[in-house]
């Protein structure tokens, strides 16, 4: 399977991803090739929509952050601590920006492992926060929007070179 990232602008990342009915092969194997696009463009977390497939699945790396490694389908946050903490985030579906969100210090998530396990875990610091990152993009959301209405707006000339980039792929 051949997969690539598609950026802002691309209206996929803007819709609610929908939930995988079925964890077959085929969805084991578009988890193994998450992990490659994800390590290929040095990230720390994807979700199947940066890579134009909308379906509930994330997947996390942190090994390299001596963290854990994880894929989780039809994942649920099923608690999140009120206390938010800030924090340089980046996305690749948003290459270049980096900015400051407010997110849950802890969480409690819960999902499908691919080897179809259901799992709960609770996470704190970068684990709770690229979950959160991640969770987001399956509803559709990003994180510059978590900004500021003056901050969203200071990125617009960035923003438009980003969604050129979904055109240049096309080719
Ligand atoms: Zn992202």
């Amino acid at each position: 399977m051949s997969l690539s990232l598609v950026y802002y602008g691309n209206a996929i990342l803007r819709k609610k991803a929908e939930a995988v009915k079925n964890i077959n092969q085929d969805i084991v194997n578009l988890i193994d090739s998450m992990y490659i696009v994800m390590h290929k463009a040095n990230g720390v977390g994807l979700a199947a929509p940066q890579i134009d497939i909308s379906s509930r699945i994330l997947v996390v790396n942190l090994e390299p952050y001596k963290g854990r490694k994880i894929g989780l389908i039809n994942p649920v946050i099923i608690g999140s601590e009120e206390e938010e903490v800030p924090f340089e985030e980046g996305c690749l579906s948003l290459p270049g920006i980096s900015k400051e969100i407010y997110r849950s210090k802890r969480i409690s998530i819960k999902g499908i492992t691919p080897d179809e396990k259901e799992i709960q875990l609770d996470a704190d610091e970068m684990l709770a926060r690229v979950l959160q990152h991640e969770m987001d993009h399956l509803n559709g959301i990003l994180f510059i929007d978590h900004l500021e209405d003056y901050l969203k707006k200071e990125l617009t000339p960035e923003l438009k070179k980003i969604k050129k980039l979904n055109k240049q792929k096309i080719i």
